[in-house]
């Protein structure tokens, strides 16, 4: 092969390696390669001296044109490259507008936490104060300060969650009367709410842990007239001005008379439906004028003093306003149910 053929071939080598360089940095390597200090056509350059006089000026030539044609090609490559690369970036760092984003979900409060709250904001609205007793009361708090006999079906063990002989799990905030009583004078307008803990089998209508609220009055000349409009006012603030309340009697060891309270049934609005099995009504609670005996135990003249209290379960009220079914729902924490609230 003569000289002329090897720098030939050198330069179509070189110029096929140019347009196939897909980055700059090919490029540089293939430009040290043949045009650096020792590449491969720089080196043409040194054969000049063996070749015969007549020839070194054509060879020389050739090898400056092989250098130049491979400089251009470079040149012209890098510049396609530049743009190229840019684009590239552009497509990486792009931001697809179009794209959905992502759902986030924010946190909000219980659908029970929810009724509790608005619960207490009606009754401080009437001038209720709202005190916290312990969720573990001793038998007499929770039995005897009221006013249950000892034979009373409720005072089983079966039906109540027992800590010690003594003490237990509260089986409802009427427990707090006692305490509140004994440190009080009257008169006195208190209220609680929170947990109660009964030895029930779960089912979609029982649990073992449900949440009730409490309040009671004592002051000079009360009657069953501030009970029940009360009760009434609380029933328009919860439920809507179109609201009944209805009271019939029934007995609570605590109270004399007592009474069951119902309401204008919320899903058929007092026209009888399943739910209410046709009254029109739904009982939602207990009532009744504070026991004298649990006045006098306190200290206050019955004579002088009168008293009215009442209680009723929370999950029954989101229950009836959302349609649930399944009183589990409420304490397994399961998103799906939650979300939909
Ligand atoms: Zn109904």
């Amino acid at each position: 092969m003569s000289e002329n053929d090897i720098l030939q071939s050198l330069r179509n080598a070189a110029l096929a390696s140019i347009h196939e360089a897909k980055n700059s940095a090919q490029l540089d390597s293939i430009e040290t390669q043949y045009l650096g200090r020792k590449g491969e056509i720089t080196s043409q350059l040194r054969r000049i001296g063996s070749l015969p006089a007549e020839e070194r000026k054509d060879f020389g030539q050739a090898v400056n044109d092989a250098k130049e044609a491979v400089d251009a090609a470079i040149t012209a490559r890098r510049e396609a490259l530049v743009s190229v690369e840019a684009d590239a970036k552009f497509v990486d760092e792009a931001i697809d507008v179009t794209m959905p984003g992502r759902l986030w979900h924010t946190g909000r409060s219980h659908i029970l936490v929810d009724t509790l709250q608005r619960i207490k904001e009606i009754f401080i609205g009437m001038g209720y104060e709202f005190v916290e007793t312990p969720e573990i009361e001793d038998y007499k708090s929770n039995f005897e300060a009221l006013n249950y006999p000892e034979e009373h079906p409720a005072l089983d063990e079966q039906m109540s969650f027992y800590i010690t002989d003594d003490t237990l799990l509260r089986t409802h905030t009427t427990a707090f009367q006692h305490q509140v009583m004994s440190n009080r004078k009257p008169p006195m307008r208190v209220a609680t709410l929170g947990k109660c803990y009964r030895s029930d089998a779960v089912d979609a209508t029982h649990s073992h842990t449900f949440h009730q609220v409490d309040c009671f009055t004592i002051d000079r000349g009360i009657s069953m007239a501030d009970l029940k409009g009360t009760i009434h006012q609380f029933a328009v603030e919860m439920f809507g001005r179109e609201v009944n309340v209805r009271f019939r009697p029934d007995f609570f060891p605590f109270v004399e008379p007592g009474a069951e309270f119902s309401v204008t049934c919320i899903i058929c609005g007092g026209d009888g439906c399943n739910v209410c099995k046709g009254s029109g009504f739904l009982e939602l609670g207990g009532a009744g004028l504070i026991h004298p005996n649990i006045l006098t135990a306190h200290g206050f003249d019955p004579e002088e003093y009168s008293g009215f209290a009442f209680g009723f379960g929370i999950e029954r009220m989101p229950m009836l306003m959302y349609g649930i079914r399944d009183l589990r729902l409420f304490m397994e924490n399961d998103m799906r149910f939650l979300r939909q609230l």
